[in-house]
């Protein structure tokens, strides 16, 4: 929540949550003091009732589902957060961390209860191989801080301005994934707030079921509070390779063969809609590292590809420069509006055997109208390998990938409820080719259908459910386990 004056005097004036009346069912301002209120406990930071954080708290970078909260907690330390998680599991209310808010479909919405607002818990200590970081910390910050250190986390996703802890509850994939995994495989340890209300460190070590249950558990088990983040040597600039294709099957042959070598440090890919009388474009988009003023050896790098030679674009620039390149673009989204309209995002990993014709399905009548003016569609190649927690749920192949069809409800486009149905449809046709959801976007899963997804990983989520979070509170806008009593 940034500063604001006006949204000050209303909370002096009397939106500062005292205590919640079981009888009622209301969360008690100091203007509407109760008889049957139970008071708050002693908190550094506050609860607020105010309609700009409730209105905040009720959406999302979707704009597609709204529920809104009965007041938001902003803490000023871990304590606060563990006070109100007892105080919430005493009264049985729900409770949802939030980070940035990027998540699509109100995954981190709460109806009536408690949205806890992670971003003041924003603090990086960096350590010698490690970074130790709050969950409300953002992306973009811990690169900054651990860049001065000459250190990089191994994996980022393409847009920076994410919390740490919202990414780690998904996953949180990129084009170095292909080296070492999803940003959850390097977390050494995570200090977390679980629903039962105690606070608990928990690695590969200590507590391996909450750890496994908490990194891509989508807040079902616990709010995480801080991190502990493995750090390479950063490198200082990038070269930047951007590769074009004739078809899907040629470029997705060439993500395969570069994940499979390793010969790039960061590998993705994009199709691009029609234009004019083109057709679709397919660009695989590679990065390689390098110091000082020995650059890559291009010839080695791009060796046995079979991309259209004429079409191939070769930069350098600066590593940080390289992680923020979405930031220009997001710039030009928020002047124009587009970044603000609702996104029905659909992500999906599918298995490599299955992905050609799969996503030349998909694309085969896909217009401007379906995907919007800003949709973008993805294909990120990943060598199932380097995967390594459970409840990230890929296909199991040898190599999988992302695609992903990021839909703006632009003006002029489909409705956000038809992009949402299309969603659907395509997520049973996926489903029906091995492929999983990845979930930060909108499609509707009933709970049975999630215990589905999970498959064989689904009893020790349960059980690890049951264990961290027994009165059922913590994250009811993911869908995923029924609410508690
Ligand atoms: C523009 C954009 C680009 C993206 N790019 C990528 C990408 O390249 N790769 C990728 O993997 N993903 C990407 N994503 C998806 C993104 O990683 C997820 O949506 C992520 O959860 C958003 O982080 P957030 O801080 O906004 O989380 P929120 O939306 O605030 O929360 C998401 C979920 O996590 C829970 N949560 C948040 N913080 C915590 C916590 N501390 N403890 C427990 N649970 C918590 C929330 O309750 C909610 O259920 C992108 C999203 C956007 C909008």
């Amino acid at each position: 929540m940034t500063w604001d004056p006006w949204r000050q005097a209303f909370l002096t004036a009397g939106a500062v949550v005292v205590g919640f009346d079981p009888s009622t069912r209301t969360w008690v301002t100091d203007a509407d003091r109760s008889q049957g209120m139970v008071d708050l406990p002693q908190l550094k930071g506050k609860v607020v009732t105010d309609p700009a954080s409730r209105g905040q708290a009720a959406d999302d970078f979707g704009h597609l589902v709204h529920r809104t909260p009965g007041a938001v907690l902003e803490p000023s330390a871990v304590s606060d957060i563990l006070q109100m998680m007892k105080y919430c599991r005493t009264h049985g209310l729900q409770v949802a961390a939030r980070g940035q808010g990027h998540a699509t479909f109100g995954q981190g919405q709460v109806e009536g209860g408690l949205v806890i607002d992670m971003t003041p818990l924003n603090a990086v200590e960096v350590r010698e191989d490690t970074a130790v970081v709050e969950a409300g910390a953002l992306w973009s910050s811990l690169a900054q801080a651990t860049l001065a250190h000459g250190l990089t986390p191994a994996v980022f996703t393409d847009y920076l301005e994410l919390s740490v802890g919202g990414t780690l509850s998904v996953g949180g994939v990129g084009g170095q994934t292909h080296h070492y995994g999803a940003q959850v495989d390097s977390v050494v340890e995570l200090e977390v707030v679980t629903g039962d209300a105690s606070l608990r460190r928990c690695s590969a070590g200590l507590r391996p079921d909450l750890f496994r249950a908490v990194l891509a558990g989508r807040g079902q088990c616990g709010i995480v509070t801080k991190a502990t983040v493995r750090l390479l040597p950063a490198p200082a600039r990038v070269r930047h390779y951007l590769l074009s294709y004739p078809s899907v099957a040629a470029l997705t042959a060439d993500q395969r063969l570069v994940v499979n070598d390793g010969r790039f440090a960061y590998v993705e890919g994009e199709l691009g809609l029609p234009t004019g009388s083109a057709g679709w474009s397919y660009q695989l988009e590679a990065v390689a590292f390098f110091n000082g003023t020995t650059p890559p050896d291009d010839a080695r790098l791009l060796a046995g590809l079979g991309d259209q030679l004429g079409d191939r674009q070769i930069q350098d620039m600066s590593y940080f420069d390289f992680l923020n390149r979405l930031a220009v673009g997001v710039a030009s989204l928020k002047s124009t509006g587009e970044w603000y309209r609702p996104h029905p995002w659909w992500n999906m990993f599918l298995p490599a055997s299955r992905t050609d014709a799969f996503v030349d399905a998909a694309i085969k009548d896909l217009t401007e109208t379906e995907v919007g003016a800003s949709g973008v569609v993805l294909l990120y190649p990943f060598p199932r390998a380097r995967l390594g927690l459970p409840l990230l749920r890929m296909p199991d192949e040898e190599t999988v990938f992302l695609f992903t069809l990021l839909r703006t409800a632009s003006q002029g486009a489909e409705s956000p409820q038809d992009m949402v149905e299309a969603n659907r449809s395509l997520y049973l046709r996926a489903q029906a080719v091995g492929g999983y959801q990845y979930p930060v976007g909108s499609i509707p899963a009933t709970p049975q259908e999630w215990r589905t997804h999970y498959g064989p990983e689904w009893a020790a989520f349960e059980a690890a459910h049951e264990r961290y979070d027994p009165g059922g509170i913590l994250t009811p806008g993911q869908g995923v386990f029924p609410p508690g009593p």
